[in-house]
């Protein structure tokens, strides 16, 4: 928590890019959510707490500006260097990037916590991991800590991107109505509370989707774990996944999935905003790839040391309203940034 990445989380776009409203979820919040949920979760499986809070607060540090189409445009500028993937890039800030201490680079973090930050890597990415990337390797999985931190990241985003999806009018109670998951709860707390409308009601019946998500995942991880037998972590490693909803429950949190997809991530409104931050991220690419000398001091040595890495670690590591700053001063004002106020 005390990094200068996680602090950075607070103007990184989760789905609305940070101008749309103080009131919208950022990547900080999200981690924060995330987190509190694991936590959860973790107690009532007699997990270890303080794991599953540091992995779920690292998760997203590799995230750039802008969201998955930050992430996109990056990957696209990156890849004769090797591409960018966030997930890669949240070990690498808490393996390099941070600058914390005398002794070494990054962040002091243990294994554990390494390893339940790199959730997926290519069997390529993993040879050069070292013992984080081994698993991959010989299809083994994380701790349970790490599977929990997973599922429970899904159901954060899941459902505040439900209630930040309703309070920007992109979605609509309507809509709503067709998601199983939705509407059932929905449903029970009108007959509970007949007339219920607005916030208090959009609140009620996203507590008790979180609620229903968490019961069966804790149930469902339970069972899993007896019915594996289970004694150690090694037998862990060894077994399938753990952690997991039961098959009706992942149905209706999958069914959630595409409803957002559909109609939030893609909305034109979203999109369209998206299109303009993938532009500045291109630009700003270009721009320093062609011209380093306009790098702060310290970028530009490091790309003397480690090559064009440097630039892909520089914007990623910019908040979305850095990087509109950048491109103006840059650019000027006069191009498609202009359309994203900061
Ligand atoms: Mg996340």
């Amino acid at each position: 928590m005390h990094c200068t990445a996680f602090r950075r989380l607070e103007y990184k776009t989760q789905v609305f890019v940070n101008h749309e409203g103080d009131l919208f979820r950022t990547r900080l919040t999200h981690s924060i959510e995330v987190a509190q949920i694991a936590r959860s979760i973790a107690r009532n499986l007699q997990l270890s707490e303080d794991l599953i809070e540091a992995i779920a607060l690292a998760h997203d540090l590799g995230h750039t500006p802008f969201g998955h189409a930050g992430q996109d445009a990056l990957n696209e500028c990156a890849r004769p260097w090797g591409g960018f993937e966030h997930n890669l890039q949240s070990l690498r800030v808490v393996d390099e990037l941070e600058q914390r201490y005398a002794a070494f680079d990054g962040l002091n973090l243990s294994f554990e916590t390494r390893e339940g930050i790199l959730k997926h890597c290519s069997p390529a990415q993993a040879r050069q991991l070292g013992e984080v990337g081994e698993r991959f390797l010989n299809q083994r999985r994380p701790s349970l800590e790490a599977q929990v931190a997973n599922l429970a990241d899904e159901i954060a985003y899941n459902n505040h991107d439900v209630d930040d999806g309703l309070r920007s009018g992109l979605i609509e109670l309507a809509q709503l109505q067709s998601i199983e998951l939705f509407e059932r709860h929905c449903h029970d707390v009108l007959q509970r509370y007949p007339g219920l409308a607005g916030r208090r009601l959009v609140h009620e019946t996203i507590r008790r989707m979180i609620d229903e998500l968490v019961t069966d995942l804790v149930d469902e991880t339970r069972r899993r774990v007896a019915e594996a037998g289970v004694r150690s972590i090694d037998e862990v490693r060894a077994a399938p996944p753990l952690a997991g909803f039961s098959p009706a429950v992942a149905e209706r949190s999958a069914q959630l999935k595409r409803f957002l997809y559909t109609n939030l991530y893609r909305h034109p409104r979203v999109t369209e905003v998206m299109e303009h931050a993938r532009n500045i991220v291109r630009d700003l690419f270009g721009r320093y790839l062609a011209e380093p000398a306009l790098l702060p001091d310290e970028h530009r040595q490091r790309i003397d040391a480690i090559g064009e890495r440097a630039i892909v670690d520089y914007i990623a590591g910019m908040t979305d309203r850095f990087a509109l700053r950048e491109h103006r001063r840059l650019f000027g004002a006069s191009d498609g940034s202009a359309r994203i106020p900061a």
